[in-house]
């Protein structure tokens, strides 16, 4: 632990000095993180969804390098580039059809702040600005901006925090703890009641993430979005954890073909090398929406765009879908089993993601040192054990990650 960081540096939904200590990374390569201590741990969070290639890749360090000896960074307002035209095309090209424009942002939060903005300006323009709010699923996580976080769930989320300043939007069922109609009754009977006031639904197609990592039935995205038509509320869909690849399906909307109004892409964008997000939508919404009053001022990176470019390369030009099988796979022979356990609650496991979820909350320090002995790095929070490792994680190393797993569940 490195006493300068312990005393002056916030971490992520930590307070300073930090309850844990964090752990010095010298460098990192493949599936492994090099620790100062001396230690080489697997990273089976892939630095939370985004390292699909792993740590240090070739391929990737080439396509910064190439754009580092052109330019690092250009302003995007009145300027353009190959980087950012290249990638908008392919973002085009593998989301759905409807989908044809592209708004480049630097981290997952804003580009949902964005999509939220675009339903807002694009019932405005209609003259119908009373379509202010947002309805959303409970159990949900956006990001932690405000705008993002008004429609993150409502317990589990920030808003306790920010009561008086959060925006109140309205929160029905989420079909992955309610069953499937129960979660469409409420849906629909609170669109009923105030689709006048309702801008736009915002969820994470069939895996929640970080707002309690659930999963649930893809045919709801699909009735959903029919009852969002029906509506007129506009549907967004926040594949920032869910994008390339990780549930099976290059998109997890793919699991019913459903095609969104608007769509967030952030975290494995880029292979998790640099901080980029992008947030799509259709023609009429651009038409209809005109001017969009947004403009980070590190818009479209041209060293994140390369990068993202030859990630995406990468990943379709790999075995992705073989790979993703054989993780999940391996996680149902290794950890499904372990529902046995009467300390753990549920085991949920989809494409290259599995979660444990405990009865009691976990011990994150004690578990965290017991991980890193047995070479493997998870955050556990809450009651919830999981891991999204790299897609390249090879079969020996998926045993010794599965191992270490079942090894700290049989302690607590
Ligand atoms: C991580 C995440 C975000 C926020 O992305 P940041 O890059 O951390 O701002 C939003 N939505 C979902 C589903 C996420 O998993």
């Amino acid at each position: 632990m490195d006493t300068f960081d312990h005393q002056h540096i916030w971490h992520p939904y930590a307070k300073v000095p930090n309850d844990i200590p964090t752990h010095l990374v010298e460098s990192a390569d493949g599936v492994y993180l090099n620790l100062e201590s001396g230690k080489r741990v697997i990273d089976g969070m892939s630095s939370w969804w985004s390292t699909i290639h792993g740590y240090n890749h070739p391929v990737l360090n080439k396509a910064i390098q190439t754009q580092l000896g052109k330019m690092s960074h250009v302003m995007f307002g009145g300027l353009t580039h190959k980087p950012a035209i290249d990638l908008a095309k392919t973002l085009i090209e593998i989301t759905p059809e409807n989908l044809t424009k592209v708004f480049f942002t630097d981290s997952g939060s804003v580009s949902v702040e964005v999509a939220l903005k675009m339903a807002l300006q694009y019932w405005a323009n209609k003259d119908q600005s009373t379509k202010h709010k947002f309805i959303t699923i409970r159990g949900g996580y956006h990001g932690d901006t405000f705008g993002a976080m008004s429609v993150c769930d409502p317990d589990n989320g920030m808003h306790h925090l920010f009561s008086g300043v959060l925006p109140q939007h309205f929160f029905v069922k989420s079909p992955s703890m309610a069953p499937m109609d129960e979660a469409l009754d409420d849906l629909e009977s609170t669109l009923k009641q105030n689709s006048d006031s309702i801008a736009a639904m915002i969820l994470e197609p069939v895996v929640q993430g970080a707002g309690g990592m659930r999963f649930y039935n893809p045919q709801y995205l699909t009735k959903a979005k029919s009852l969002c038509e029906t509506y007129k509320v506009l549907f967004i869909l926040d594949e920032i954890a869910t994008g390339f690849g990780r549930t099976g399906e290059l998109f997890a909307l793919e699991y019913v073909d459903v095609e969104p109004d608007i769509l967030c892409l952030g975290k494995a964008l880029t292979g998790g090398y640099m901080t980029l997000s992008a947030t799509l939508t259709t023609d009429e919404i651009t038409t209809t929406v005109g001017t969009l009053m947004h403009g980070p001022t590190f818009m479209a990176n041209p060293l994140a765009c390369s990068v993202a470019n030859a990630s995406i390369e990468l990943l379709l030009n790999s075995d992705w879908q073989d790979d993703v099988a054989r993780i999940e796979q391996h996680f149902h022979t290794e950890l499904a089993p372990l529902k046995q356990n009467n300390k753990v609650a549920d085991v949920r496991i989809l494409g290259a993601i599995a979660i444990i979820e405990m009865q009691e909350e976990i011990g994150v320090e004690w578990i965290q040192k017991r991980l890193i002995e047995l070479g493997v790095w998870l955050r556990p929070y809450g009651k919830l054990l999981y891991t999204m490792p790299p897609f390249i994680i090879a079969d020996d190393e998926l045993v010794t990650l599965t191992k270490a797993i079942k090894t700290v569940v049989g302690e607590i």
